[in-house]
C-alpha cells in the first residue's frame, strides 16, 4: 500500500500535472500555485491515503467550498469517480515511486 507524504513537495507538483494542471471540480486550468490537493483518507484516524482514489486536485476556490460546505466523502469521491482512466493511472505511477 502506498502512503503518501503530501508533504513532499515534489510529489504534490507531479500530482497536479498528472491532472494537466485541472481542477477536478470545476474543470479549470489554473497555474500550479492556484492547486490544491485534498486527500480522502478512507481511513478518518489514520488520515492515511492509499491511491489515486483517495485524492483530488482541485483549485483554491472549490478547495475552499468544498471544506466550508462539509461535503461527505462519498460525493467527494464523484469527482474521482469520472476520471479519465490514464490520469488515474499517471497519479497511482507517481504515487509509487519513493519519496524523497
Ligand atoms: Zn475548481
Ligand atoms: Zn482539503
Amino acid at each position: 500500500m502506498t502512503i503518501l507524504n503530501l508533504s513532499s513537495a515534489l510529489h504534490e507538483k507531479q500530482l497536479k500535472l498528472a491532472t494537466g494542471y485541472c481542477c477536478e471540480s470545476c474543470g479549470s486550468v489554473v497555474p500550479h500555485s492556484m492547486l490544491e490537493l485534498h486527500p480522502i483518507p478512507s481511513d478518518n484516524e489514520t488520515k492515511i491515503v492509499s491511491g489515486a482514489s483517495d485524492i483530488l486536485v482541485l483549485c483554491t476556490l472549490c478547495h475552499t467550498r468544498l471544506h466550508d460546505a462539509v461535503i461527505p466523502h462519498e460525493l467527494q469521491r464523484s469527482a474521482i469517480r469520472i476520471r479519465p482512466p490514464e490520469v488515474m493511472e499517471n497519479i497511482n505511477g507517481i504515487l509509487s515511486r519513493p519519496f524523497t
